[in-house]
């Protein structure tokens, strides 16, 4: 079948690529590059019930309310989801299981349970005895406060990547450290500088490829672990580029920068979606479509100054249509407003409050379904995986 993902995200990823090893003929159409390179570069599943940390998320899946995305899949098909997108992307990149949390630090010493992680930062996990290296010119890792709040000892290193740069980011550094001169320098400053601790925590931008920490450790000579900064994320930069190697080379066709504007249908069939590329609308046709545009934070879910709530490219049926009264003061309370979007059937199909598909060959995954507040649960990455497999394993229903 002729088969249409929309977005780049970890949903329309794992969508596209589950799609394509099946056998159908995919083309990716995304407005722009998605979640994956905003995050922490681990995959969470579940980390956090009514403000409490969570060790075993399988276990807690089983006591979550039937509205929420993981209730109408069940923790058996989320392992087997979850560990198909840890295999795709490989055990240089992601290690864990979503049995047990690793728990890792933050940036800001805070301590973060998440399923899987990189090998360059699961050395964390297994101490609390930190040393705490941070780059002078690199000011978004603060190493004092964050030395401070995990009992740690810091240090700096005055090492700038590039000659006269007043403002380096996490990717300067990175692409730098690919230079095995400039990483071998990288390594005896820190080696140098180093507080006692069982683990030297450094910024996350340890190389833009997989391998390059282990490098860096083994000149370092001591365990190393790398602590994710603020977006753009080096480790999450490197989580999406492994999983758009890897639906280039299963030869999903991609066209990434160009939004989805509109349907054509055939009754309760859609036959393709008009796109906005360079100024004028092309139609791509499709079998199916399996719409992955995440939420509010990518505009896929719209709310107007009347508080009206919207899906922005079929007009999808929503759990609520009316902000009002869903968004509470405090940024930090639970915000009811992020629970609202589409309801999805066993196959992963759009459905209407009747639970009758809207149309037959439409299907969602990731942010666009209602029902969890995904950053405060941390379930944003299981719940987009687990729902993309779901949708690309029901094409068969709607075909
Ligand atoms: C501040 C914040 C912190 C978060 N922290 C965490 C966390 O710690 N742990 C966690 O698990 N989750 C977290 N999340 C949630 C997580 O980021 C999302 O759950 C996840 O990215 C959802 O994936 P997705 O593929 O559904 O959507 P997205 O990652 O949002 O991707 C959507 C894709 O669709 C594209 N798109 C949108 N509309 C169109 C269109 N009309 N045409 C073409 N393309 C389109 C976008 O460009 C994008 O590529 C956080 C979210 C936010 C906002």
């Amino acid at each position: 079948m002729r088969i249409i993902v929309i977005g780049m995200g970890p949903a329309g990823l794992s969508a596209a690529l589950r799609a394509v090893e099946a056998g159908h003929d995919v083309r990716l159409i995304s407005k722009g590059e998605g979640g994956f390179q905003l995050s922490q570069g681990t995959l969470d599943v579940l980390a956090s019930l009514d403000g409490h940390q969570i060790d075993q998320p399988l276990v807690a899946i089983a006591s979550l309310g039937p509205e929420h995305p993981y209730a109408g899949i069940g923790a058996d098909r989320v392992r087997e989801a979850v560990n198909w997108a840890a295999e795709r992307i490989g055990p240089e990149l992601l290690v864990g299981s979503a049995e047990h949390n690793l728990v890792l630090p933050t940036a800001v010493g805070a301590m973060r349970p998440t399923a899987f992680a990189q090998p360059s930062m699961v050395a964390a996990a297994a101490t609390r005895e930190y040393a705490v290296v941070g780059v002078r010119q690199l000011k978004d890792m603060p190493a004092e406060l964050m030395a401070g709040n995990l009992g740690a000892e810091s240090a700096w290193i005055d090492l700038p990547a590039r000659a006269g740069e007043q403002d380096p980011t996490s990717l300067t550094y990175a692409r730098a450290l690919e230079d095995p001169e400039f990483a071998d320098r990288f390594a005896d400053a820190v080696a140098k500088a180093a507080p006692p601790g069982e683990v030297i925590l450094l910024p996350g931008v340890l190389g833009t490829r997989p391998g390059t920490w282990r490098r860096i450790r083994d000149r370092i000579g001591r365990e190393i672990a790398e602590v994710p900064l603020v977006p753009p994320s080096v480790p999450g930069i490197r989580l999406h580029d492994a999983m758009v190697a890897a639906i280039r080379a299963a030869h999903v066709k991609v066209v990434i920068g160009s939004r989805v504007v509109g349907f054509e249908a055939d009754g309760d069939r859609l036959s393709g979606v008009r796109v906005g590329i360079a100024g004028r609308t092309r139609t791509f046709g499709a079998d199916a479509v399996i719409h992955a545009p995440g939420g509010f934070s990518s505009g896929a879910l719209d709310v107007d100054s009347y508080g009206r709530i919207t899906e922005r490219v079929f007009g999808l049926p929503l759990t609520a249509d009316d902000a009002t009264g869903l968004i509470t003061p405090s940024w930090f309370d639970p915000q009811p407003l992020f629970e609202v979007g589409v309801r999805a059937d066993v196959h992963g199909r759009a459905v209407n409050a009747d639970n009758e598909p809207v149309f037959r060959n439409l299907y969602v995954a990731g942010d666009i379904i209602a029902g969890a507040q995904r950053w405060i649960e941390k379930s944003g990455e299981g719940t987009a995986i687990a729902t993309a497999l779901r949708a690309a394993d029901g094409l068969a229903e709607g075909a």
